[in-house]
């Protein structure tokens, strides 16, 4: 038996486990849509390249504990490809370019909108994502017309009282946290005997960061060994707890981004009523 698809999110509302018949039928208008979108790409030399996918799928297996059918949000494949080029060059990193990128999201939502959804959040776990779903969310929304909703992984968790300050800053990358996530989901693919601690020479006083005042990088500009991050302090106990926070925060953030609206007679943006 084929176990990858088990839990509450593939036994109950993994869209194409339906016919298409049933996909025909349902309540288009008050639905949602969920496409998840990871990467293969180099993670240290003690994750596996899938990280960014199963860290999204395990987030998203927890999410989907707290929502029913009642809520009409509908789960796609992931997909599994993302913009990766800041570690072109390393080994098991396969990258789309961002116009490829671009293009494949915008041909499935607007698949999505020919038969009938109208509502679609953008889900990622890769940093390297970011910049090109906030574009296509755009685009998407314009060309379209739908409702287009934007969540990232990272960060989503309550990671606060879990990783040092150092973590949180410059952990960008196969560190503490995404370490973790992995020992709770696929613990026999971590190579425990390789686990990095190498931070990139930044300090805090330094004024370009990470942030609104940054500098463009490539993996090998920061990090000799793939990672960024201390993955020594990795444990499982700590993964579970960031995995079981942050499917809670994106199963509540996923109820409100189905029932949001722009008020069409120009009043407050707001929410729908509940009974759809
Ligand atoms: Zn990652």
């Amino acid at each position: 038996m084929n176990e990858r698809y088990r839990g509450i999110a593939y036994d109950q509302l993994f869209l194409p486990r339906l016919t298409g018949p049933e996909i025909g039928e349902l309540a288009k208008a008050g639905a949602m849509v969920i496409l998840p979108i990871g990467a293969m790409e180099q993670h240290g030399p003690h994750l596996p390249v899938f990280t960014d996918t199963l860290i999204g799928e395990g987030i998203l297996t927890e999410a989907f504990k707290h929502l029913t059918r009642e809520d009409h949000i509908w789960l796609l494949p992931h997909l599994p490809y993302g913009k990766s080029n800041e570690h072109t060059g390393w080994h098991g990193t396969v990258t789309l370019s961002a116009s490829t990128l671009l293009a494949v999201l915008m041909d499935i939502a607007d698949s999505l909108a020919k038969t009938g959804f109208q509502r679609l959040v953008l889900f990622n776990t890769h940093g390297g994502n970011i910049d090109a779903l906030n574009l296509a969310a755009r685009d998407i929304r314009e060309k379209t017309g739908m409702y287009v909703f934007r969540l990232d992984g990272g960060g989503l968790g309550d990671e606060k009282d879990l990783l040092t300050q150092e973590e949180r800053m410059y952990g960008i990358h196969a560190g503490d946290s995404e370490t973790s996530m992995i020992m709770v989901l696929h613990r026999d693919w971590v190579h425990e005997n390789k686990l990095p601690n190498e931070f990139p020479p930044i300090t805090s006083d330094w004024k370009l960061q990470f942030s609104n005042k940054r500098f463009a990088w490539l993996m090998k500009d920061l990090s000799s060994s793939g990672a960024c991050g201390n993955a020594q302090l990795a444990t499982e106990e700590k993964g579970k707890a960031i995995l079981a926070s942050a499917g809670r925060n994106a199963a509540e953030l996923f109820k409100m981004m189905a029932i949001f609206s722009f008020n069409e007679k120009n009043g407050p943006i707001g929410f729908l009523p509940r009974e759809r």
